[in-house]
């Protein structure tokens, strides 16, 4: 593949009405699951890490192994930090080398992360002006968990508040809530064809898009995409959703992966115990990038 910039990518993904797969890591298996199946379909890649696994695996460590398989494979992949909530936070990925940042104050009021996310992003173009930013409206929970029941206070995006909100703060990628919701439901992890899934408000998606594109911004993002019924991750990317994030889901393959690991209890090379969750993560992340880029 040509080597493009993370902003090459996205407006290919964009005038191809198809969506870029954003998959979040931990540890080396599912960076190498993950990887495996991007390469396997020849599709850019981007790998999400949240200020939890920056914790874990380190922001400048993080930065680094992206790069080497990028540099190694000449391979679109991108490093983004996922749900940054501080301006430090958000300097420390900046001066890292990521692709892309997320300021995250969407919990706040309106005019509080407007006001918040302005300054994120006047802070990240001084650093660095190629890196891609991102904001966030509306609320869809926050954790990438397993949980009993949809978290209190969902609210959907309104075209309104979503130009509002773009004119005002300068980003480059919006992510709003359109149905979406971070984590997965207990009812979603059966994994039989009764599983719960969740349906997203595609008008909606159309409507914003329409709207912000208006005010000169053509990038969205679908947050939460674990559990999603298949058909609306393509319909969500045809209607203009750029990005999609999948989390829970490969968290919940690397625990379950990791268990099948463990049954032999004399095996004890852990690139061995996790073999298993590294070919479930490779193949949930096929199956969900056919689906983004209307493949399946
Ligand atoms: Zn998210």
């Amino acid at each position: 593949m040509p080597m493009k910039t993370l902003r090459e990518v996205l407006a290919d993904a964009d005038a191809r009405r198809v969506a870029v797969g954003h998959f979040n890591i931990s540890d080396l298996a599912a960076l190498k699951g993950i990887f495996a199946a991007a390469r396997g379909l020849q599709l850019p890649l981007l790998i999400g890490v949240s200020e939890g696994e920056r914790a874990f695996i380190g922001v400048r460590q993080a930065a680094a192994l992206v790069r080497s398989l990028r540099e190694e494979y000449e391979y679109p992949i991108f490093l983004n930090a996922d749900h940054t909530h501080s301006i430090e936070k958000v300097r420390e990925a900046a001066e890292a080398g990521f692709d892309e940042i997320i300021f995250d104050n969407s919990s706040l009021p309106m005019d509080q992360n407007i006001a918040n996310t302005k300054a994120a992003v006047e802070a990240i173009r001084a650093i660095n002006p190629e890196i891609v930013i991102e904001g966030e409206i509306g609320y869809i929970g926050s954790n990438s968990e397993v949980i009993d029941a949809a978290p209190a206070g969902i609210a959907l995006s309104t075209p309104e508040e979503a130009v509002q909100f773009v004119a005002a703060t300068g980003i480059d990628v919006l992510a709003p809530a359109v149905g979406n919701m971070h984590g997965l439901l207990k009812s979603m992890t059966t994994g039989g064809a009764d599983a719960a899934r969740k349906h997203l408000d595609i008008p909606r998606i159309a409507a914003i898009k329409a709207a912000i594109a208006g005010a000169g911004v053509h990038y969205m993002t679908l947050h939460g995409g674990s559990g999603t019924e298949d058909a609306d991750f393509t319909a969500a990317a045809k209607a203009g959703m750029t990005i999609i994030h999948v989390s829970s889901e490969l968290r919940l393959a690397w625990r379950r992966g990791v268990e099948e690991g463990l049954r032999d209890p004399n095996e004890i090379a852990p690139y061995k115990l996790t073999a298993p969750a590294v070919t479930a993560i490779q193949k949930i992340v096929e199956d969900r990038m056919k689906l983004f880029n209307g493949m399946a």
